[in-house]
């Protein structure tokens, strides 16, 4: 798909903060379904002489996820304007972070043997949505004010799957560390791929394009894919027909499966930045980051390893419970597990059953025990023993070459996942029958 090129790509990923409050003003940031227009105040609003205060909280937050990543905290930090004008920003500008962002650094071993590296994570304000309905715009302001984090990577990736393994990784560990809920359909998270392409002339000389293009507000990893592969093979179109290619934002329709052009994109320059006044710089101290460094739980890809080696669950398993919905519950596995409940079937029971993921721990164990009590019900049994033999192929293979004792073996599996509630002959019977 490169052809000669070889791909320059880099990653702004936003993120919804989950907090209370908005980011300078007190208002609920739980606006999801809300009537237009119903979290407001004069800060979000954007009326004048409004005074913002900042939420701790978010700040915490936010640098707590630079901990997971390897970032330096910063010990001075400050907010800065960032100046534009759009409808959805009626100030003129949006509070964010320029020369001192909260974050800074940081890396990620990916599973291709490459390294994503960080340039920062800073925490800025939403603003609010705009409605097009007909020849009139709508603007919505429960949004606007919500704190967002924005983490930037270096152009550091060079191919679009390790872009999107990063992406994942980060989806991952916002919600493991209850950073943010990152629902991707509610627009908690959006990534916007910088794409650019380069000779291999130039790789080796370690010399980054000229341009780079950026595809705004992509909020599933599916459309990040098609949109960074549809992007390659536009500027690789340009750059054989001798063409130069604009810097600019565009965005990925996927109708035509192409990217369309929407602004031509600003330097830092133009948006005029300088430090908030109305809000003092931020100092923090060594105690303060101690107690952050307490608060980290393991991390996304430290739980899989510990599944694996501590609960004898396969890396299979392992990495379909740290990726996705799931990685919210595992302290509620190791409650369970606690408790008696068998690894394997806890682990089954949060990733297959949506009604098990509601439990509390006491109603979970109990619901598993009143399972069990069933055990005659041979249907449920039944669905045990193919668990068990197709989690030991070889000695399926075995007792069907003719290896009789290795069926005492796999009756044992089942007795041990029933915790010995079920009745031997039966389980035997049902082995040789499947
Ligand atoms: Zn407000
Ligand atoms: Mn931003």
């Amino acid at each position: 798909m490169l052809g000669e090129y070889k791909l320059v790509l880099g990653l702004e990923i936003h993120m919804h903060v989950k907090t209370a409050q908005k980011m300078f003003c007190g208002c609920n940031a739980d606006f999801y379904g809300a009537p237009a227009n119903t979290h407001t105040c004069p800060t979000c609003l954007g009326l004048p002489g409004a005074l913002p205060v900042p939420n701790f909280e978010a700040v915490k937050k936010t640098q707590l996820l630079g901990l997971a990543f390897g970032c330096k905290l910063s010990k001075h930090s400050r907010f800065d304007r960032k100046h534009y004008f759009y409808p959805d920003l009626p100030k003129g500008y949006q509070i964010s972070q320029y020369k001192n962002p909260l974050c800074i650094g940081g890396d990620l071993a990916l599973s291709s043997g490459n390294i994503a590296k960080l340039e920062r994570i800073h925490l800025e304000e939403d603003t609010a949505k705009s409605f097009h309905e007909g020849a009139r715009t709508l603007i919505d302001f429960n949004k606007s004010g919500v704190p967002l984090i924005e983490l930037v990577t270096k152009p550091c990736f060079t191919s679009v799957e390790d872009a999107v393994e990063f992406s994942k990784k980060v989806w991952d560990v916002v919600r493991l560390l209850g950073v943010s809920d990152a629902d991707m359909e509610k627009g908690q998270l959006r990534i916007e791929p910088n794409i650019s392409l380069r000779t291999q002339k130039m790789e080796k000389e370690d010399r980054l394009p000229d341009y780079k293009v950026e595809v705004k507000n992509i909020n599933s990893f599916r459309f990040m894919e098609k949109a960074v592969k549809a992007e390659i093979l536009r500027q690789r179109k340009m750059l054989d027909a001798g063409e130069s290619i604009p810097q600019e934002n565009r965005g990925y329709d996927e109708s035509t499966k192409t990217t369309v052009s929407q602004r031509s994109k600003e330097e830092a320059h133009d948006y005029r930045y300088f430090p908030e006044p109305d809000i003092p710089p931020m100092e923090f101290d060594e105690k303060h980051f101690k107690a952050l460094q307490e608060q980290l739980p393991k991390l996304p890809w430290e739980v899989e390893a510990r599944l694996v080696k501590d609960y004898g669950l396969s890396e299979r398993v392992a990495a379909s419970f740290v990726s996705g919905a799931t990685i919210a519950l595992i302290n509620t596995f190791e409650k369970v597990v606690d408790k008696g409940v068998p690894a394997k079937k806890a682990a089954n029971l949060l990733l297959n059953n949506l009604t098990f993921r509601n439990l509390s721990v006491e109603d979970f164990v109990a619901k598993v025990r009143a399972s069990e009590e069933v055990m005659g019900d041979s249907k449920q049994l039944g669905k045990i023993v193919k668990e068990v033999l197709s989690d030991n192929p070889g000695a399926v293979e075995k007792y069907k070459s003719g290896n009789e004792a290795v069926l005492q073996f796999l009756i044992g599996q089942v007795m041990r996942e029933t915790r010995g509630k079920a009745d031997p002959s039966v389980v035997e019977k049902l082995i040789i029958g499947a």
